[in-house]
């Protein structure tokens, strides 16, 4: 039925002389989301964009695509027509028809919005013109201009486009209008949330995972990948760099207490994706922390690990239950693929009884009997982008 989608912007909406490279950014994700459907056209008609297609056999997958790209309010499966009075009116009682077989109408409206004044009759004549038409060829409705079972919308603009369903999209901003930053992708519920909210703000997501092969399992590795594929469908393209811990562990096993661990390994990690970040553009880090969760995200844990770098952490869960997080994770797809079993070089190393409350100075103390360059320099070297 459907030969095109039009979609609203959302948030863009309140930009004001930036909003050209919103809009820009925003096509760019629409295409890249709908590249591999053939015969798609994407292109922009005041104000609104819209994904035409050949195949309209394949309009609910391009739906399915489109409604996860930021920086949209709503979605509209419509018909596009020449501006031909006779032709809408044609192409309305065929949209309608095809209404009445997916539910039970009784009342309607017509709505039609006119941005182009060239257009002869004026909205409102035309959708009076329109429901008597409608009225004329279907027996048993009416006109309910407040609370109808549907409502026809005829946008008339360069071309003419018909609807009457609004999906509700994630709204956003589109990825690339805001900036780079590197999210720190472990194979947990946690962090792929973490991902996908600031992704949601309009930043371009690259993203970094630690393993302790042979301790941690190829099968890791996939579960990451896989965590990855399902984010960029909302985020575009990911760059996924993976690194080995495996020495870092080795050195604190051998040099520090077990129970400092934990905060060890971590500003560790944080140091290391400072590098990654600044080397490849990213102004921030995005963790999956949320406050009180676990040993190593209590105040203090979070501080003495956050010491060990400059660089801003970005932490959207922070103020948010694990019940909330997970129903997130539900609704963007990741959550069946976090709960697989897997072993992670922080569960393989974690002590027994982590510290809740470490003392910087503590930490530091410890850290000066590791050559934290040298490390830091193993750990590099076993850089990969998968
Ligand atoms: P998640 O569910 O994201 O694994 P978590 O509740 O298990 O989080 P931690 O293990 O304390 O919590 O990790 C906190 C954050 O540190 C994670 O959300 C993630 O951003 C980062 N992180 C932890 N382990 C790794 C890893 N192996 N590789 C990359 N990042 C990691
Ligand atoms: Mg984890």
């Amino acid at each position: 039925m459907y030969n095109i989608l039009a979609v609203s912007f959302g948030e863009i909406y309140l930009k004001g002389k930036n909003r050209g490279i919103f809009e820009h950014k925003f096509m760019e994700q629409i295409k890249y989301a709908v590249k591999e459907f053939e015969g798609v056209h994407v292109y922009k008609d005041s104000g609104k964009v819209f994904v035409e297609t050949d195949n309209t056999d394949e309009m609910d997958s391009i739906i399915e695509k489109v409604r996860k790209v930021f920086g949209s309010s709503v979605i509209s499966p419509s018909i596009k027509t020449l501006k031909d009075p006779e032709v809408i009116i044609d192409k309305t009682k065929e949209l309608f028809k095809y209404l009445l077989t997916k539910k039970d109408i009784k009342t309607f409206k017509i709505k039609t919005k006119r941005s182009d004044k060239s257009f002869p009759i004026k909205s409102m004549d035309f959708s009076a013109y329109v429901g008597g038409k409608i009225l004329q060829e279907f027996s048993g409705i009416t006109v309910d201009v407040h609370n109808p079972d549907v409502e026809i919308y005829i946008d008339i603009k360069r071309d003419c486009y018909i609807s009457s369903e609004r999906i509700r999209t994630l709204g956003g901003l589109p990825v690339g209008s805001n900036g780079r930053a590197l999210l720190l992708l472990s194979g947990g519920i946690d962090s792929p949330v973490a991902g996908y909210m600031i992704a949601k703000r309009g930043v371009e997501i690259n993203a970094l995972y630690f393993h302790t092969y042979p301790f941690t399992s190829e099968r890791a590795n996939e579960k990451v990948k896989k965590l990855k594929e399902i984010l960029e469908e909302y985020c575009g393209k990911i760059n996924l760099y993976s690194m080995n811990m495996l020495e870092v562990h080795k050195a604190i096993r051998e040099f520090c207490r077990e129970e400092e661990t934990t905060i060890l390994a971590r500003r560790f990690m944080m140091r290391l994706a400072e590098r990654i970040a600044l080397e490849n553009n990213m102004d921030m880090l995005i963790t999956g922390e949320s406050l009180g969760q676990v040993a190593s995200q209590t105040m203090k844990s979070m501080a003495v690990i956050e010491d060990a770098i400059h660089m801003p952490i970005l932490k959207p869960l922070v103020g948010l239950d694990k019940a909330e997080i997970i129903e997130i994770a539900r609704e963007i797809g990741t959550y069946e693929t976090s709960i697989l079993p897997y072993d992670d070089c922080c569960s393989v190393f974690a002590p027994e009884r982590p510290l809740t409350n470490p003392k910087l100075s503590a930490i530091k103390k410890s850290e000066s009997n590791l050559n934290i360059e040298e490390l830091v320099e193993k750990v590099y070297s076993t850089l990969e982008i998968i």
